[in-house]
């Protein structure tokens, strides 16, 4: 007999749960200081985005802006493949949407909650509803203390999610803890007056990004103005990349979105001949064939130009800076909103940890899955990929170990 604790019952920690059991002798027990799968209830807003249609498992970890090459050797064992047939076999069909991601038919993250939770029943793995503070290895024995116990085991899986205190166990066993920062989150700007449009979005809209006067990265997708800021997938994307810059008050992020996907010579063109057909109505309206009707009376205010300009005597100069506006419309990114993270960056330096086995390289029979390590992707369901990849990982090694 082999006991094992799982530190954390979020999707990494039942997949290590549900693979390791496959062996007998293996006797488990899964530690969580909330509700076991909860975590998974409010991805992809509740329809639970768990896996996305890239087959090819190197393409598949170029979505990940950190851990590129570790899930090389991951995903070559299990990936997307692997994790619907995963599903499938547990229950649970799914269908790819036309960007790709892929959900549940029943678009229900409690059906895939309650598909996991059948497993861990099914072979009998104890639930221990106690908070993990501690974890002390003493020859072969790991001391596994809680708020209420101490417990002994022979491997320890911490599979603890991005929150930190998985990364303080590990650290306190000698392990390098890369900073841990929010990703994928909305941004706050410096520009107000764009706050008022909260809820206004554009379809796959390009960015550039900069930082300190030099590029950062050209990127694209959905954007959503905010309360205080910006939001929506190419949002998430820049905060992602850009998660170690350090932007701030006195050295924002300069983002140039191209709100109407046309350089300025192509657009200034078709605004003109729009201009000319429709002389008599105001300018802003013009606009709005473009853009959404609020935007684009903003722009126009913004600028200074009064809103009631007719078309037809729109001016040259006027003219230009909208059409510069749209085509290098210019935000200045001074934080991200603070707690509303979708994934945090930063974790277990994956240096320290053998991606075949997930087992760390200083620690004998200690593992690590999900996003307490150093890995943390796009959206798109990358995130949860990765979870149950090193899970997997992770759980099918202590399988073969017991055996
Ligand atoms: C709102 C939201 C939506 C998201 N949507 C998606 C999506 O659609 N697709 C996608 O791929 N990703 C999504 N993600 C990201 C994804 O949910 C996470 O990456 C994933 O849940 C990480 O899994 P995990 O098992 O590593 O950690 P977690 O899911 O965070 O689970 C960790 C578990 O460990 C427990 N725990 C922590 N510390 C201790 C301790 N000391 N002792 C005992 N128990 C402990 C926690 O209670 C928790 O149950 C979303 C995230 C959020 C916040």
């Amino acid at each position: 007999m082999t006991s094992i604790c799982i530190i954390g019952g979020g999707p990494a920690g039942i997949m290590a749960a549900i693979f390791a059991s496959k062996n007998p002798e293996n006797k488990i027990s899964i530690f969580d200081k909330g509700i076991i799968l909860n975590t998974i209830l409010p991805t992809g807003g509740g329809r639970c985005n768990l896996a996305y249609a890239e087959y090819n498992f190197k393409e598949l970890a170029k979505f990940y802006p950190r851990g590129e090459k570790f899930l090389y050797s991951v995903f070559s064992k299990f990936a997307t493949g692997d994790t619907l047939e995963f599903f499938n076999s547990i229950g649970i069909q799914t269908y790819t949407q036309d960007d790709m991601r892929i959900f549940p038919v029943s678009d229900s993250s409690k059906d895939v909650k309650q598909a996991l939770l059948k497993q861990i029943d099914k072979k009998n793995i104890k639930k221990v509803f106690e908070n993990v503070i501690e974890v002390k290895k003493t020859g072969n024995c790991f001391k596994v203390t809680t708020d209420k116990n101490t417990y002994s085991f022979d491997s320890v899986v911490i599979a603890t999610g991005g929150r930190g205190t998985g990364q303080k166990l590990a650290e306190s066993l000698g392990h390098n803890i890369i900073p841990l920062k929010p990703a994928l989150s909305s941004l706050i700007t410096k520009e107000k007056s764009y706050t008022v449009l909260s809820g206004i979005s554009l379809k796959n809209i390009e960015a550039q990004v900069f930082f300190e006067n030099k590029k950062v990265k050209t990127l694209s997708g959905d954007l959503l103005f905010t309360h205080t800021g910006v939001s929506g997938p190419v949002v998430y994307k820049i905060s992602s990349y850009c998660a170690y810059l350090g932007f701030d008050k006195t050295k924002p992020l300069k983002i140039s979105f191209n709100l109407v996907n046309k350089d300025f010579e192509e657009f200034d063109t078709e605004f003109l001949s729009c201009l000319k057909a429709g002389a008599q109505k105001d300018a802003a309206n013009i606009l709005s064939e473009f853009l959404p009707k609020n935007l684009s009376y903003k722009i126009v205010e913004n600028l200074k130009i009064n809103t009631g300009t007719k078309a037809g005597q729109m001016t040259k100069i006027e003219r230009g800076k909208i059409s510069k506006t749209v085509t290098d419309f210019v935000l200045h990114a001074q934080d991200v909103t603070k707690g509303e993270e979708i994934v945090t960056a930063g974790g277990v330096d994956l240096n320290q940890i053998d991606s075949k086995t997930m087992q760390s390289k200083i620690v004998e029979g200690l593992y690590f899955c999900g996003e307490v390590i150093d890995v943390d992707g796009l959206t798109g369901g990358f995130n949860l990929q990765n979870s149950w990849s090193t899970g997997y990982i992770a759980g099918n090694a202590l399988k073969q170990k017991a055996s």
